[in-house]
């Protein structure tokens, strides 16, 4: 067991806060009293409090956590913590945004827990991680966690557990073994990676023996109860929300989309039986209410939940809907919205180009986005936001100029109604049909041509970096040879430079950049999450990625 005192170690290392973000907290479930024996458990999330306590995947686990007597859990973020157990046993980490591993290795240290998995003795806790970065694709991250939980946490969690239970006071490796045996549960060290040379593609992955299985299945949950917020508070960075998830997944698959085929099937929470009554519950302690989800009015009773939001008592909420499907804007969702605080609404419509709508199987016409701002308008919103992308897959300059004629025939049919176009890169994702497209380096300067053409026409233009784009894509893809990368980048800054630098510092060692971003790979060639079985299989991906070419 470990010998230091957390608190101590915390406190003289991490800035220190006031501690009163967790008194006005408001629960909405009961915490169990831990039994005497319960496994000391920190659970992290690498980013600010208020950050982390407005993911609602970590609010979830955390309170499930809380409410098991068999298990003593304190929070732990980047710049507060609760008394810490001494000598813990277990240190998970809720992981939803890519960049957040620097925060991950340095609460790492700052616990003097070594962060490479193979370092760690028996004396250290078991290091667990999971959520939407770890479950797309853990790679390049590996070798920092002993245990990484793949895919829903609903029965996940309690399975891991479970097992950790039965190999509690064993040594550490028959702990790993055992705990290997749980579908969804992945230790990374009991894979063996090989390559064709040091900087060329994979060459196998294999288990290190017969007992450990040869392919970890992504898990999921099948229920018709989802999530909803277990904590609500002020300090939240979306202050005071209640969240709901209302549908898991999203039917329409497009090709490149992550939040879609990593996480099928579509799923939906049931209205009568559990959305409506934790609503209810919600609006007991907030006026705020989010409903999560990718694909949000795609519910087939969303109707019913918009007339139940739409009665006079609820008149003082303020709602936001993650996620809209154009198609599904009609005049009565922008009126609810625009009575519940709600000023402006956002679509994807990732290109202008009907062409390219149909090679990402967006199935959208431009009707029907015309008809979304005209309906938009006419419920009393006053702006739209849409989606693009530049950079897809076979993309010219000419689906480009079609994007900018979608956004003058909007401004034309719906005058007066503020238009902003956010546009990202294409980046290939783990798992979904378009995992084998580079990053076509052509995307910068479409980025440069949407801006100087659609500032003239008064147009709001928000591109995301494209930089940024690339290091997405660099862990999207990325295999444990990045591990050493991430480890020397992470003194450098989040920088696109200090990623070349690492990779110019390791030349000869791991692929070079373009190997992991630009480059189309091969359907024949391994990939660094072959081993990690998700909802598709591999064969009905490439089948996909066909119908996109
Ligand atoms: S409609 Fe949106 S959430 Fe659904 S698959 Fe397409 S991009 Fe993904």
């Amino acid at each position: 067991m470990l010998k230091l005192d957390i608190n101590e170690i915390i406190a003289n290392k991490a800035k220190k806060k006031p501690v009163t973000a967790f008194a006005v907290e408001r629960l909405l479930f009961t915490p169990s009293s831990p039994n005497t024996d319960a496994i000391p458990t920190i659970f992290a999330f690498p980013n600010e409090y208020s950050v982390g306590i407005t993911s609602l995947g970590y609010q979830v686990v955390w309170a499930t956590l809380a409410m098991r007597s068999d298990i003593q859990v304190s929070r732990l973020f980047t710049d507060i913590h609760e008394q810490l157990p001494r000598s813990p046993e277990l240190l998970g980490f809720s992981v939803s945004w890519e960049l957040d591993y620097v925060n991950i290795l340095n609460l790492l240290e700052s616990l003097e827990v070594p962060i490479r998995a193979t370092d760690r003795a028996d004396t250290h806790p078991l290091v667990f991680g999971g959520g939407p970065v770890l479950t797309a694709n853990p790679e390049p991250f590996a070798d920092f966690f002993d245990v990484i939980l793949l895919g829903d946490g609903e029965n996940l969690l309690g399975n891991f557990i479970e097992a950790y239970k039965e190999v509690r006071t064993a040594d550490r490796k028959i702990q790993l073994k055992h705990l290997a045996q749980v579908p969804g549960v992945y230790i990374p060290s009991l894979y063996q990676v090989t390559y064709h040379d040091t900087s060329g593609p994979i060459q196998s992955i294999q288990p290190v023996s017969s007992d450990v299985p040869q392919q970890v299945e992504k898990q999921t949950y099948r229920g018709n109860t989802l999530s909803t917020s277990s904590v609500v508070t002020e300090k939240a960075a979306w202050e005071n929300i209640y969240m709901v998830e209302v549908v898991r997944s999203c039917p329409e698959m497009c090709r490149f989309c992550l939040a879609s085929y990593l996480t099928l099937p579509f799923r939906t929470a049931s209205v009568e039986g559990s959305l409506i009554p934790a609503i209810e519950r919600g609006l007991q302690v907030t006026n705020r209410l989010g409903l999560l989800g990718a694909s949000v009015t795609q519910h087939p009773d969303f109707e019913t939940l918009l007339d139940y939001l739409s009665q006079p008592q609820y008149d003082h909420i303020r709602l936001s809907i993650a996620s809209v499907r154009t198609n599904t804007v009609t005049v009565q969702l922008a009126q609810t919205l625009a009575k519940r605080d709600t000023r402006s609404l956002t679509i994807a419509v990732e290109s202008g180009s009907e062409r390219l709508r149909q090679i990402i199987n967006k199935k959208l016409n431009q009707d029907e986005i015309i008809q979304a701002a005209v309906n938009a308008k006419m419920g009393g919103l006053s702006g739209l936001k849409l989606y693009g992308m530049v950079g897809i897959p076979s993309e010219e300059p000419d689906d480009v100029e079609q994007t900018v004629a979608l956004m003058r025939s909007l401004k034309q049919a719906a005058p007066g109604l503020h238009l902003t176009l956010g546009c990202s890169t294409f980046v290939p994702k783990a798992h979904t049909p378009f995992q084998w497209f580079g990053v076509n380096p052509q995307a910068e300067k479409r980025l440069v041509q949407l801006q100087k053409q659609l500032k003239p026409k008064a147009i709001d233009f928000r591109p995301e970096s494209y930089n940024w784009s690339v290091i997405q894509a660099l862990l999207s893809r990325g295999d444990r040879r990045l591990s050493q990368l991430l480890e020397l980048t992470r003194h450098y800054g989040d920088s696109l430079g200090s990623y070349r630098r690492a990779f110019k510092q390791l030349r000869g060692q791991l692929p070079d950049l373009d190997f992991y971003v630009h480059t189309n790979w091969s359907t024949e060639q391994i990939l660094p999450w072959s081993h990690l079985q998700g909802p598709l299989p591999q064969a009905t991906l490439i089948k996909h990625f066909s119908e996109g070419r």
